[in-house]
């Protein structure tokens, strides 16, 4: 095929014409909505800002490698010890070093059909199996993932909320999962959007999640959180991990040398300081989230009523091209063809005036 193709690994070899969702350089520098990667339209906290500009000084120095003062934050914040906290560039970034510490030849890692796409490509690029599990509607089915289980399972992934449907799975059935869990198996919580999931609930009267009670039992959990969502910090690539101290001090091991950059850690410390942004962000997002769902559904689209910052709909044929039309449009969303739901459409909620401008797009193009 080419001059290395038989010198590169098996997994590289086989990911070699797996489809790539990055942004191309052309369309990010045009004046364009992007409402397609569920970044936060409110941008980070100018605490954040000004931590980043005073950091910005000492940028010459390399990073500190263990993400010492951002992890002890964090734990006291949640109420456990930093050996039970991993930060890494981005929630993304753990996830491979997951699939790396506990995958390998011959073991599987089970994830839903409809579901974040990282997940499949980290497990195939550590070597594993990917076990794929139906949904129940637009959601996940938790006993289906139960029955997939085997002996060589390691690993299994529950986005919850899940992107890109923006459902949610509860409290109770989320334990109930890990109570019939067999002991050689991981469960990764990945809560990227859980501080907006958190303010849908309170609003609506569910009970969202105990992910931080298992990690505080000593459960083989890794609860995954994120400063691209509320935070408003995408860019500077910084999340983290809360889990078993052993198996977190083994994912550390996996991880690359100084990958967590000084400046992202001060950002993250800085953006926990500012509670009022965070709420601000949250009680925004959920009043958009209300307007918007209407307006799509009066469209003729089916919603699935979100506990994210994106919202899921099912536009009753292939959306790629409605999807493309809305590009010509100046507006950018998700058409979720790869992600096995060739019907369907991912919206991130942008702003008010970013959601007013993909209303009047989808009216021009879908009168
Ligand atoms: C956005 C998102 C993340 C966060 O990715 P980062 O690497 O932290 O930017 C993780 N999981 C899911 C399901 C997401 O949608």
């Amino acid at each position: 095929m080419s001059r290395f193709f038989d010198l590169v690994s098996k997994p590289a070899r086989e990911m070699g014409n797996a489809p790539v969702s990055a942004r191309s350089a052309v369309e990010s520098r045009r004046t364009i909505v992007r409402l397609d990667s569920n970044e936060s339209p409110y941008g980070p906290s100018p605490l954040a800002l000004e931590a980043i500009r005073s950091a910005l000084r000492d940028c010459h120095l390399y990073p500190d490698n263990d993400c010492f003062p951002l992890r002890a934050r964090l734990a006291e914040q949640h109420g456990i010890t930093p050996d039970q906290v991993i930060v890494t560039a981005g929630s993304t970034a753990l996830i491979g070093i997951l699939c790396q510490t506990m995958l390998g030849p011959g073991l599987n890692a089970i994830i839903a059909q409809n579901t974040f796409i990282v997940y499949s490509l980290a497990v195939h690029a550590a070597g594993g199996d990917l076990i794929r599990t139906p949904m129940k509607q637009d959601g996940l089915d938790l006993d289906a993932i139960l029955a997939a289980i085997d002996a060589n399972t390691r690993l299994i992934f529950l986005a919850n909320p899940n992107n890109p449907t923006g459902t949610t799975v509860s409290a109770e059935a989320t334990r109930e999962f890990l109570n019939a869990m067999p002991g050689h198996v991981v469960v990764v919580l990945d809560e990227a959007y859980w501080e907006y999931a958190a303010f849908f609930a309170r609003l609506r009267g569910d009970h969202y999640s105990e992910s931080l009670r298992y990690v505080k039992e000593g459960w083989p959990v890794v609860v995954l959180r994120t400063f691209s969502k509320t935070h408003g910090l995408a860019g500077l690539r910084v999340g983290y991990g809360m889990g078993p101290a052993e198996l977190l001090a083994y994912c550390a091991s996996m991880r690359n040398t100084y990958s967590v950059s000084s400046v992202a850690q001060v950002a993250a410390l800085a953006a926990l300081g500012d509670q009022r942004h965070l709420r601000d962000v949250v009680t925004q997002n959920a009043s958009q989230a209300e307007l918007l769902s209407a307006t799509l559904s009066s469209l003729g689209l089916r919603v699935t009523p979100t506990s994210a910052n994106f919202i899921h709909c099912d536009v009753g044929r292939e959306a790629t091209a409605l999807a493309q039309s809305l590009h010509r449009e100046g507006v950018s969303v998700r058409p979720l063809g790869t992600w096995g739901l060739p019907n369907s459409l991912r919206i991130s909620i942008g702003s008010a005036d970013q959601n007013r401008a993909l209303v009047d797009a989808l009216r021009r193009v879908r009168p």
